[in-house]
């Protein structure tokens, strides 16, 4: 069970944890682009990821979020069923939201279909997106927070290819999201690539892989190389950062998969920027947190 004083400490901190999330990048991507400049030969190349680390500096500097476009929150979440505030989790994020949007703030991107007026706190119809993993038996609640900006859903594409098709089919059709609208996505992405059986699951496969990990491979051996081969060939396509000449287009290539459908090779392709706004909290029972992507950070 849980008490008022929990449900308002729970949503102080996920307020807190929405604006860290906005105006940091986390500690694995920071790294990968801090690695893919010094691979980078051109004074062009050069010249745009120093202003992007300029740009993520001053952030910080004025505590204000590290791009204008700060998307729609989504948030996936591994929640034990014993997790004690798991019955107002939903709401708490609701709320920790519209504080935000005021607090940090966050630039009002929410509107509901149909009426088109702009909410004005980023929430609407089914946002924040909330998407549940349930953890039988555990006390604990891992959540992932994305700003999903538009320039990284734009080019977001599914298709469900015939078995004859082969997954050869796949290659091109991850090659032309990424070469064609993901250019202006704000290049060096990360590509997330969703493999089952159907449009929906695909979808949601290929978010997946985008929130992974960097440095993290696909469970397969089949399916790690397939990431590392797609990966090869998009940073050998002479697109570098902002799609502009250079040598590495993507900071990764993740492919999460489910079985399939004999007759059915359904493929998704999502892309996230640069300012890959993947934050992850943990909590225990108590609220106590931790924050891995984070070092050095306290709400
Ligand atoms: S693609 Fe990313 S970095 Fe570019 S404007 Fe959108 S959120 Fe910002």
């Amino acid at each position: 069970m849980y008490n008022t004083n929990m449900k308002e400490r729970f949503t102080a901190l996920m307020e807190k944890f929405i604006a860290l999330a906005a105006l940091r990048l986390p500690d694995d991507v920071l790294a990968r682009l801090r690695e893919m400049r010094e691979r980078e030969d051109s004074p062009l190349q050069k010249t745009l990821y120093d202003s992007y680390f300029e740009n993520l500096a001053k952030a910080l500097e004025l505590g204000r979020p590290c791009c204008q476009d700060t998307g729609l929150p989504h948030f996936y979440i591994k929640a034990g069923t014993a997790f004690p505030l798991l019955d107002m989790t939903a709401e708490a994020l609701c709320a920790a939201v519209r504080r935000a949007t005021a607090s940090v703030p966050l630039r009002p991107n929410a509107l509901n279909f149909f009426d088109e007026t702009n909410t004005g706190d980023n929430t609407a119809e089914r946002i924040p997106w909330i998407y549940w993993d349930l953890v039988p038996g555990s006390t604990d609640m891992e959540i992932i927070l994305y700003f999903s900006g538009a320039g990284c859903s734009l080019p977001g594409k599914a298709q469900v290819f015939k078995p004859s098709d082969g997954y050869e089919a796949i290659i091109p059709f991850v090659f032309d999201v990424v070469a064609g609208p993901g250019i202006n996505a704000c290049p060096p992405l990360v590509v997330g690539i969703g493999l089952g059986h159907s449009m929906d699951n695909a979808a949601l496969l290929s978010k997946k892989a985008c929130l992974r990990l960097l440095g993290t491979s696909h469970h397969h051996p089949k399916g790690a190389e397939m990431e590392r081969q797609i990966l090869e060939g998009l940073n050998g396509l002479g697109m570098g950062a902002q799609g502009l000449p250079g040598k590495q287009a993507a900071m990764a290539v993740h492919i999460e998969s489910s079985g399939r459908h004999t007759a059915t090779i359904a493929c998704a392709v999502n892309v996230s920027c640069y300012v890959h706004r993947r934050g992850i909290i943990r909590f225990d029972k108590n609220l106590s947190y931790t924050l891995p992507t984070y070092q050095g950070a306290s709400l």
